[in-house]
């Protein structure tokens, strides 16, 4: 499986790091390597000052498929959940300064938090969803399916021309406004439709 993930898909946030809202999505990727396995805490790395957590919807791929239309795109996920896509803000910036790629700020082991999915029965369900990050009991990020740029049919149809997606791959959606730092001893829950779907304690 692989994870990808869209960059900068809600303009509040594309706003709050000085960034351009984006033509067409940004895409990286994760590897498997980067998933935090359920319930386990997440180690706060030495090589970052400054870990931020970045709260995003995560849709499951259920169907394998290449250069997907947008019209056909609803067939290819059914579960979507809450996740968080840990970020070396400081590595970030030095690599963005130099042009250079952001896997190490991006793609290191347990960045990526994955919450239990939901099955919508309905998928118009899927087009109004709220999601929630709580950091040591206070809301800090509360996003709309809404406001995204791209909708979900719109990226598994954009990256679909550049990955084969097989089932079983995530895709990270992007983060609506109010990232912030981590800190060692911190709680984070992330919330779907007002349900808890993870927590992380960092260490
Ligand atoms: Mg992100």
């Amino acid at each position: 499986m692989k994870i990808i993930c869209i960059g900068r898909n809600y303009s509040e946030h594309a706003k709050e790091l000085n960034n351009d809202v984006p033509a067409s999505p940004v895409v990286f990727l994760k590897p498997k390597t980067a998933l935090l396995l359920k319930g386990k805490d997440f180690y706060h790395p030495d090589f970052s000052n400054d870990i931020h957590y970045e709260c995003e919807l995560v849709v499951k791929i259920c169907k394998n498929g290449k250069y997907i239309r947008e019209k056909f795109a609803q067939k290819y996920y059914d579960e979507v959940t809450v996740g968080i896509d840990f970020t070396a803000r400081d590595l970030q910036q030095q690599q963005k300064e130099k042009g250079l790629p952001w896997e190490i700020a991006k793609a290191f082991d347990n960045s990526a938090v994955v919450g239990d999915f939901i099955k919508p029965d309905d998928q118009e369900k899927l087009k109004n969803l709220v999601f929630s990050l709580y950091k040591n009991g206070k809301e800090v990020q509360l996003g709309n399916v809404q406001d995204m740029i791209f909708t979900i049919d719109k990226i598994i149809s954009y990256v679909s021309q550049f990955f084969s997606l097989n089932t079983g791959d995530l895709i990270f959606t992007g983060t609506p406004k109010g990232v912030g730092a981590i800190a060692r001893g911190d709680v984070l829950e992330g919330f779907l439709q007002g349900e808890k779907k993870f927590q992380v304690i960092i260490k």
